[in-house]
């Protein structure tokens, strides 16, 4: 692991150079869906901070290992995959930020349950960029009002976009989603004032281009963990 981790840092920092950023301007997330929880911890030892589960009853038991191993509380969980409404309550208690909001519904949920446990939770709207119809994610012209309605959301802080690229594909493929997303990122928080500093987007296949294109968050889980070949 720790040949691949450092094949994936340099990679990191040098698609920062290439967009005129820093090593530090980009939050490598290591997405651990397929790991158990002694990788993690190992992965933590290798200075990981930052951790990907795509299910919430999956991802549940798992932190609940890492978190009372040595070193394991300084981890940070992200739920990266879909949410669905009736899980938001155990998404809070687990998670330290939700990358894929995709309505008002699941926001308002997710609001209520961090006001009841007196927390702030970062949040991300996920935006279906091409309108493929396998992603999720809100259509471009629905992210204004919600990124104007969750803002407002108490026990909530709005901080960005996220997307999915192209896929399977050459990550050149994800390349125009990429740009479009943080254009649409541009446009929005002009219009409506809400600051969106984040873009989360970039995967295993893809993270380079994404960077290029202004990522700020990566999810990558094959380059630094191996194991799976598909990209699913
Ligand atoms: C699995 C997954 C990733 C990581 O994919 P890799 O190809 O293993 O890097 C990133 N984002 C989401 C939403 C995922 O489900």
């Amino acid at each position: 692991m720790i040949k691949r981790l450092d094949l994936v840092r340099d990679r990191i920092g040098r698609a920062a150079g290439r967009s005129g950023r820093g090593q530090d301007a980009v939050t490598l997330v290591a997405v651990a869906k397929t790991v158990p929880a002694e990788t993690i911890v190992a992965a933590l030892n290798l200075g990981i901070r930052d951790l990907g589960e795509n299910r919430v009853q999956e991802a549940e038991e798992k932190i609940f290992r890492v978190r009372s191993a040595p070193g394991g509380g300084q981890a940070r969980w992200h739920l990266i995959g879909h949410l669905q409404r009736n899980k938001a309550a155990r998404a809070v208690g687990a998670f330290d930020r939700v990358h894929g909001v995709d309505g008002l519904e699941l926001a308002a949920a997710l609001s209520r349950h961090a006001v009841a446990a007196s927390r702030v939770l970062p949040v991300m709207i996920e935006v279906n960029v091409m309108g493929v119809a396998s992603q999720f994610g809100v259509a471009p012209d629905e992210i204004e009002p919600l990124v104007r309605a969750v803002s407002e959301l108490p026990g909530l802080a709005l901080d960005g976009l996220m997307t999915v690229g192209a896929r399977p594909g050459r990550a050149e493929d994800s390349r125009p989603a990429f740009a479009r997303l943080r254009e649409m990122r541009d446009r929005v928080a002009r219009a409506s004032g809400v600051r969106l500093p984040e873009l989360s987007m970039g995967m295993s296949g893809d993270f380079e281009v994404a960077i290029e294109e202004g990522s700020t968050m990566v999810r990558v889980g094959a380059a630094i963990f191996g194991g799976r070949t598909s990209r699913a």
